[in-house]
């Protein structure tokens, strides 16, 4: 079939039919106090549907479910094997309604849809499929013990998880959570961000078509106020969190108010991107520089958003930087030739061009700088460079999470490291060289959790661990490692005689 075209999708978008209620015990329902808030589209600003606020006799309902299911063994007494059947199922499904899938991110989130549907939907079903892989082929281990016993040790899953996740990826980071704490055995309430509902709970359905049974994955829709109860609650047993550092802070401080459940935080960053004079391709670098800050509207994590270039090849560099950040000239976001969409709401457009200003004011403006409409209605912006002469601006040390590339100037890769960690986050770094002792020596001193030499963004094989160092955070999601997460060790003694 020829591929689909802006009208295609304009048109399927027509009829789709959204959801917005709840899904608690698996069935959908209203909140409890009959509470709705309005899912607005970026892309033009339309009313996409009402969405279920939920509350706390909600979040009880879903976290009532969730121990319910857990303690009747309904999921965590499978058979691992068993489990991974349905896991592939869920996986399946989520493939065969990638277009449904793709396009209620698109419009709930405003990502380009060609993004939609061959980065976040596949991404989610591929993390699932790898999750059910995974669990039948992890056993315990026999610990050396006294010749009289037999010492066992063994992960039982943690029991009620609780994962509270951002807008940006919003399936994609949900599944980075529910898919390892499922495949471990847990019951999952997943309250996913008040800016992009839709897809967790269309999800939930497919969940349970896939065999998933009722009370074990639950989706709760609502703002910080629903998420904090998740933190304050008493039954919850682990709170995963992808987020702002600010809000992490607080999610631990409740779990300590409360019953000192497992936290997980995946946080902010403000990556430095370092390029050295003898890196091997200058093109490739600086299509990889566009694409690591303009790349999802620059709302990543992982956003190169410091761009550290060497004094000696700075001008030709940054021309090159330049030209590529046309390829993200804002489009409609159901448009599939288009790389930039919509800023995810009006909140966090005001926040990117406040920080535009700011950046005007205290560094050079290079590129862009200016809202731009290529829908009436939507909330979009201009792929942003500043040259900042210190580094200390503020445009170049806080997370602005919107597309706004700050460069900084460096003599020697001793201070390009330096800088590179002169940062209260250690998500990721990247470092351009063709000498191998260079690249080396740097990635050991880069104090990050995931660092590229000589690309950027690479790595979407589920083996790899994501996660910070610093106030980016704690734990890590994707790998066999996010299995400990949602998981206690328990040791077993049996004395034989
Ligand atoms: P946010 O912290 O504002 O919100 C994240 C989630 O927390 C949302 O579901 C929100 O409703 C909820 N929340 C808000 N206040 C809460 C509270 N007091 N208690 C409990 N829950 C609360 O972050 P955001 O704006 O949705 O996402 C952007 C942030 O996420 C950025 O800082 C970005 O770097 C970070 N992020 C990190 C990763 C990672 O893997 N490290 C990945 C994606 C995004």
């Amino acid at each position: 079939m020829a591929s689909k075209t802006l009208n295609d999708w304009q048109q399927r978008a027509q009829s789709l039919k959204i959801e917005g209620r709840a899904f608690i015990d698996g069935a959908y329902v209203n909140a409890a106090s009959g509470q709705t808030f309005d899912c607005i589209s970026p892309i033009d600003g339309r009313l996409l549907t009402p969405v279920a606020e939920c509350g706390e006799a909600d979040i009880n309902a879903a976290v009532a479910a969730a121990r319910r299911a857990f303690n009747q063994g309904v999921w965590a007494g499978l058979n691992p094997r068993a489990r991974k059947a349905v896991m592939h199922k869920f996986a399946d499904l989520l493939r065969a309604n990638l277009d449904e899938l793709a396009l209620l991110e698109t419009l709930d989130m405003g990502k380009p849809i060609g993004d939609s549907t061959t980065v976040d939907i596949p991404g989610a079903a591929y993390c699932v499929q790898w999750y059910g892989e995974a669990i039948d082929k992890i056993g315990g281990e026999i610990a050396p013990a006294d010749h009289h016993l037999v010492g066992l040790v063994d992960r039982v899953p943690v029991g009620v998880v609780a994962a509270v996740v951002p807008w940006n990826f919003p399936i994609l980071m949900a599944s980075w959570k529910f898919a390892p704490a499922l495949a471990a055995g847990n019951s999952v309430v997943l309250k996913p961000s008040e800016k992009s509902p839709l897809t967790a709970i269309r999800v939930a359905a497919l969940a349970k078509e896939a065999g998933i049974p009722d009370g074990v994955f639950n989706v709760v829709p609502g703002g910080g106020a629903a998420g904090k109860l998740l933190a304050l609650h008493m039954d919850v047993d682990c709170l995963a969190f992808t987020g702002s550092t600010a809000v992490g802070k607080q999610i631990m401080q409740c779990a300590g108010q409360s019953n000192l459940k497992r936290v997980w935080l995946e946080l902010g960053g403000k990556s430095a991107n370092i390029v050295l004079p003898d890196c091997p391709d200058m093109e490739r670098a600086a299509r990889s520089a566009a694409g690591a800050i303009f790349f999802n509207m620059g709302e990543m994590c992982t956003a190169g958003s410091r761009l550290l270039v060497h004094r000696s090849i700075k001008d030709a560099f940054l021309e090159k930087v330049r030209e590529a950040a046309k390829a993200y000239t804002p489009g409609h976001p159901l448009d599939p030739a288009t790389n930039m969409g919509a800023i995810v709401d009006g909140i966090q457009l005001e926040r990117v061009l406040s920080y535009i200003a700011i950046g005007k004011g205290e560094a050079k403006l290079l590129t862009g700088g200016e809202r731009a409409e290529p829908v009436s209605g939507g909330h979009y912006v201009q792929p942003t460079m500043f040259d900042c002469p210190t580094g200390k601006e503020r445009v170049a040390c806080e997370e602005i999470f919107g597309p706004v590339l700050s460069v900084i100037t460096f003599d020697t890769v001793e201070e390009a490291i330096r800088i590179a960690n002169d940062s209260d986050y250690g998500l990721a770094a990247a470092v351009w060289t063709g000498d191998l002792t260079c690249a080396h020596d740097t990635a050991r001193q880069l104090r990050a959790g995931t660092v590229w030499v000589n690309c950027y963004d690479e790595g979407g094989d589920m083996n790899f661990p994501f996660g910070g160092f610093k106030q980016s955070g704690n734990g890590r999601d994707k790998s066999l490692h996010a299995l400990e997460k949602y998981t206690e060790l328990r040791s077993t003694l049996v004395r034989l005689r």
